[in-house]
C-alpha cells in the first residue's frame, strides 16, 4: 500500500496555495498598520506549559494534545495554540521590564488530535495577536477591531461578532457555585463530558454541542446577571467603544470560549457558510495567564483564528481567490541546437523582470506553442534562425495572433509597455 498524509492532515498542492498566500499576505499589511511584531516560537514546548498556560480542565490538554517523551525522557509537546508560548517567550525574554505594552502577531501550524470534519484538521494554520500590559477595555476594543479588519482585508463579509464576558476573580467564584448547583440538579441530563465539567469546571457546560446539554444550558442562570460593578463597568465601556466605531456585535450568553485563562471579556467571529462549527476564530481577556505561566503580574487580550476556516468561508461566500500565476513570456524555439541554447540565457536574463517559461525537453514547435496555450501565457517570443541571425526576437501576442519584430536592445522596454497593458501583469 502506498503511503498517506497522517489522518487529519493536508497536503496544500501549488494550485492551492496561492488562496494562502493572498491571506497571509493580507494580515500582514494590516497587522503591520497596527503596530504589530511577528513572533515565531518553537512548535513543541514543554508539556507543561500547556497544563500550566491552557488549563488541565480543558479538553485540549485532557484529550486532544500531541505529547511525546524525547530520548532523555523530558515530556514535549507540539504545540496545541499560540498563546500559551508567546506568554512563555514574552517572559524568559523578560519583555514587560520594559513597561511598555508588547504587541505581537504569529502565524503558523497548531497541533490537536480531533475527529477531523470541515475546517478542522490535526495540523491545522492559525494566526493570532497578543496585546499585553493594557488593562483597560481599549485593549479589548483593540482586538476585536484588529480582528474584524484582518477579515475584512481578505474580503469576507457574512460575518458576526459575539461578545460575553466570563467574569474575572471577584466575581466568577460566586456564579461558578451557582452554576454548579444549578447543574447538580440536572445530572441525568448532561453528556459525560459535562457530568464532569460541572465540578471541574461548570462554564464549559454553556458551549457544549451535545443537544442534551444545550437544552439544559437553555434554562441556565445568565453571567451577565451575576458581573460585578467592576466587570460591568468594563464591558460596558468596551461596548461604548465598539458602538462608536460602527463595530457591529451582539451579547451571547452561552459564549465561553474552551480555554481556562479568559477573564471578563470572550469574543468570538461566527460566519454563516461554516455550519456547524462556525466560528471563525475568537479569543478574549486573559489577565492572569502571565502569571500562570511564571511572569509579573500582567494583562493580556488575544484572538487567533484558522485559516482554514477563513479560506472555507471565502469559499463559502463565493469569493474570487487568486490561482496560480501563469507566465507572462512562453519562449518558443523554432530549430534545435544554437535556438535552444539562445533561449536558455534569454529565459535567465527576461526572468529578473518577468514570470518565463520555456521548453526543456526539446520537443517541436507546434507542441511548444500549445504548451504556451496551456499555460494561458500572454506572450510567445519566437527564436528562429532568422531571428538569431538578426539579433531580434518575434513577439507572438497569443489572445490575438498579433506579430511584431523587436530589437534585442529593446527587448525589456517593449515587454513591460506590451504586458503592462495586459491586466495579469501585478
Ligand atoms: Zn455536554
Ligand atoms: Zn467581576
Amino acid at each position: 500500500m502506498s503511503l498517506q498524509a497522517p489522518r487529519g492532515t493536508q497536503d496544500i498542492l501549488p494550485d492551492r496555495t496561492p488562496r494562502w498566500q493572498f491571506v497571509e499576505t493580507r494580515f500582514r499589511e494590516v497587522l503591520a498598520r497596527y503596530g504589530y511584531g511577528e513572533i515565531r516560537t518553537p512548535m513543541f514546548e514543554p508539556t507543561e506549559l500547556f497544563q500550566r498556560g491552557v488549563g488541565t480542565s480543558t479538553d485540549i490538554v485532557q484529550k486532544e494534545m500531541y505529547t511525546f517523551q524525547d530520548r532523555k525522557g523530558r515530556s514535549l509537546t507540539l504545540r496545541p495554540e499560540g498563546t500559551a508560548a508567546v506568554a512563555r517567550a514574552v517572559v524568559e525574554h523578560k519583555l514587560l521590564a520594559t513597561g511598555q505594552p508588547q504587541k505581537m502577531w504569529y502565524l503558523g501550524p497548531m497541533f490537536r488530535y480531533e475527529r477531523p470534519q470541515a475546517g478542522r484538521y490535526r495540523q491545522h494554520s492559525q494566526v493570532g495577536a497578543e496585546l499585553l500590559g493594557v488593562e483597560s477595555p481599549a485593549g479589548d476594543f483593540e482586538m476585536i477591531a484588529l480582528f474584524v479588519d484582518l477579515l475584512d482585508a481578505v474580503g469576507l463579509r457574512q460575518t458576526r461578532v459575539l461578545l460575553n464576558s466570563v467574569g474575572d476573580a471577584t466575581c466568577r467564584p460566586a456564579f461558578t457555585e451557582t452554576l454548579r448547583t444549578y447543574l447538580r440538579a440536572h445530572l441525568s441530563e448532561l453528556c459525560p463530558d459535562c457530568v464532569r465539567r460541572t465540578e471541574e469546571n461548570p462554564l464549559r457546560v454553556l458551549d457544549c454541542k451535545v443537544p442534551g446539554c444545550r437544552e439544559v444550558a437553555r434554562g441556565i442562570p445568565r453571567i451577565q446577571d451575576h458581573l460585578c460593578p467592576a466587570c460591568r463597568a468594563h464591558q460596558d465601556e468596551l461596548r461604548t467603544l465598539l458602538d462608536r466605531a460602527e463595530i457591529p456585535f451582539e451579547m451571547a450568553d452561552h459564549l465561553v470560549r474552551g480555554l481556562d485563562y479568559y477573564t471578563r471579556t470572550v469574543f468570538e467571529v461566527e460566519h454563516g457558510g461554516l455550519g456547524a462549527q462556525s466560528a471563525v476564530g475568537g479569543g478574549g481577556r486573559y489577565d492572569r495567564l502571565i502569571e500562570d505561566v511564571g511572569g509579573p503580574s500582567t494583562p493580556g487580550v488575544g484572538f487567533s483564528s484558522g485559516v482554514e476556516r477563513i479560506l472555507l468561508a471565502l469559499e463559502a461566500e463565493g469569493a474570487a481567490l487568486p490561482g496560480a500565476l501563469t507566465p507572462e513570456i512562453m519562449l518558443v524555439t523554432v530549430g534545435e541546437g544554437e535556438e535552444r541554447r539562445e533561449a536558455m540565457r534569454l529565459a535567465r536574463r527576461l526572468r529578473r523582470r518577468f514570470r518565463v517559461d520555456l521548453d526543456l525537453r526539446g520537443r517541436g514547435l507546434a507542441a511548444q506553442m500549445k504548451a504556451a496555450d496551456r499555460a494561458g501565457a500572454t506572450l510567445a517570443l519566437l527564436i528562429g534562425e532568422g531571428e538569431l541571425a538578426a539579433r531580434e526576437w518575434t513577439l507572438k501576442t497569443l489572445a490575438t495572433g498579433a506579430q511584431e519584430r523587436v530589437p534585442d536592445r529593446e527587448l525589456e522596454t517593449r515587454l513591460l509597455a506590451m504586458l503592462s497593458q495586459d491586466k495579469g501583469r501585478e
